[in-house]
């Protein structure tokens, strides 16, 4: 647990020091659960949302991307469930004034008992040593079982009390477990409230025309609401995806976890319509279709898993999420959704509009079933960074840190490096980029010793480094030296942007 901890606070401050991600505002002390992208933050990101937008747009016929204002209509969240649905269960502490979402408290608890019962196994293993058998142990010990019966106890009370929305039942649970406040340690607790997650404020000049409109929490809702226009307008048949990448905001209670929850994130949504009855065909293809993109990075197969759930929201009819393997264990990255005809219905009814399509082959008019692929780009940052950051120790004892960033995601993809400052080497180096911008974002670097430069590439994800000494004015060669392997070869200027290209394009994912 602590070691996990560790690795988020050495990610965090990798990626301050070398300018992925700031915190906000961070002259004022910052902002709570707020970040800024920094220079190399922006173009990771910036390579993510290609690898999405490639993929997901320009590689399906049938997929096409928008871009719809993060305003709408008052009435859009009215339809869509999110003005009365949208709401997380809060809890304040009167002493500490902290507030908490009462089934994160729960959540806590539960996992306090957990951690007991870990300790109890840890002790008959020191106890019995090579005899103990740990399925037996767990089975029969006494302190274990009722700690287990425990869990299920509170774990049965809060589902049925969330389910029903009886906040009172959630209350008097917290004040059954005995759940104390971390901050002042008390119990003093105020009743549990629903707190709507929608950020609010006011459009209009004059305050008698002030009407409230939300900052959306989803970008999805744009899309449902430009489906005609975009059927029509592009001649769309179905099944056919609207796809886009937008900002999303949540006034989450507990934001935490570095950029894992923000109030302000990003989203890359993609809604697919097909006929009735159809979904869940699209559903098991696009569960399938995006596990292959996260997978085709190359992080690690094990590092994902899928996570079925039992709770369905109002909407879906399924639903799973794709799990990653965070620093802090495996949690939610994207989300894929069967919603059924909820939102275009809602919308038909609400807007008065109907929101069909004609099918030529059936010869009939429906409202369409959707399917939703939702990944937050932010999500997908922390886990290219987090699976790429490493402390490696070398052969010779030396150690390196190195961020092994799929070379198609990497910031940079070439460092160009003159060895000395003088004698023509800049210039050369120079023409080498000339030669390499329109394709490749490339770095010159000529400060520090070539083996600290290659430090420097190596912590930032650079996928090769290219130095340009005195033999390259004679004969037109450079040595080129690869992140991962840190093997360097000698080759000729002209074959570098083929070299470069086999191991940066963006295809190497795609295919
Ligand atoms: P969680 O259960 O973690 O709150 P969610 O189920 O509410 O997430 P969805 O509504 O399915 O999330 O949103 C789709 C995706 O948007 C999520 O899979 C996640 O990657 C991203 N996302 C949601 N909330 C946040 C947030 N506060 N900060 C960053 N990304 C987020």
């Amino acid at each position: 647990m602590e070691q996990k901890e560790d690795k988020l606070k050495e990610v965090i401050s990798h990626a301050k020091e070398y300018g992925f991600v700031f915190p906000s505002s961070e002259i004022y002390d910052g902002l709570a659960a707020t970040y800024d992208y920094g220079q190399l933050g922006s173009e990771l990101k910036n390579n993510i949302k290609s690898y999405w937008w490639k993929s997901m747009v320009q590689m399906h016929e049938n997929i096409v991307g928008i871009d719809s204002a993060i305003f709408m209509h008052p009435t859009t969240w009215k339809a869509s469930g999110h003005v009365d649905a949208f709401n997380d269960p809060l809890i304040d502490n009167k002493d500490s004034k902290k507030r908490y979402r009462a089934d994160v408290l729960l959540e806590e608890h539960m996992e306090k008992i957990r951690l007991k019962i870990e300790k109890e196994v840890e002790k008959g293993v020191k106890r019995f040593g090579d005899d103990f058998d740990e399925h037996q142990f767990r089975a029969t010990n006494p302190n274990v079982l009722r700690n287990a019966e425990k869990i299920k106890e509170i774990e049965d009370r809060m589902r049925t009390s969330l389910e029903a929305n009886d906040l009172e039942g959630v209350y008097q649970l917290i004040m059954d477990c005995e759940i104390v406040c971390p901050v002042s340690g008390s119990r003093n607790w105020t009743e549990v409230r629903q707190f709507n997650l929608m950020f609010s404020t006011e459009i209009g000049s004059v305050s008698g025309d002030a009407a409230t409109i939300y900052l959306r929490p989803e970008t999805a809702q744009g899309i449902f609401v430009n489906f005609l226009n975009v059927q029509k307008s592009g001649r769309m048949k179905i099944p056919f995806g609207i796809a886009q990448i937008g900002k999303a905001f949540r006034n989450e209670i507990v934001a935490r976890q570095f950029i894992f929850r923000m109030r302000e994130f990003e989203q890359m949504e993609m809604q697919f319509f097909c006929r009735p009855g159809e979904e869940m065909k699209w559903y098991e293809y696009w569960k399938e279709t995006r596990s292959n993109w996260h997978k085709a990075l190359g992080l690690g197969d094990n590092q994902y898993r899928f996570h079925d759930h039992i709770k369905l929201a109002h909407y879906a009819n399924a639903a799973c999420d794709i799990e990653f393997n965070f620093p802090m264990g495996f949690k939610e990255l994207e989300g894929i959704h069967s919603r059924t005809d909820f939102d275009l219905k809602q919308h038909e009814q609400f807007s008065g509009k109907k929101l069909q399509y004609f099918d030529p082959e059936l010869n009939q008019n429906y409202v369409p079933f959707v399917v939703e692929t939702s990944v937050g780009l932010d999500r997908m940052f922390l886990a290219v960074l987090s699976a790429s950051h490493k402390n490696e120790v070398l052969e010779d004892g030396s150690e390196r840190t190195v961020l092994s960033i799929p070379p198609a995601l990497a910031p940079y993809k070439v460092a160009i490096m003159p060895l000395t400052k003088k004698d023509g080497l800049p210039e050369k180096a120079r023409e080498i980029i000339d030669g390499l911008k329109f394709d490749f974002l490339c770095q010159y670097d000529e400060k520090d010793s070539i083996g600290k430069r290659y430090r420097r590439q190596d912590a930032i994800g650079t996928p090769f480094s290219v130095t340009v000494d005195h033999e390259t004015l004679e004969n037109n060669t450079v040595t080129i030296r690869d992140r991962d392997t840190m093997e360097q070869v000698r080759v000729n200027i002209a074959d570098l942007h083929r070299l470069i290209d086999e191991k940066v394009n963006m295809k190497t994912l795609l295919v």
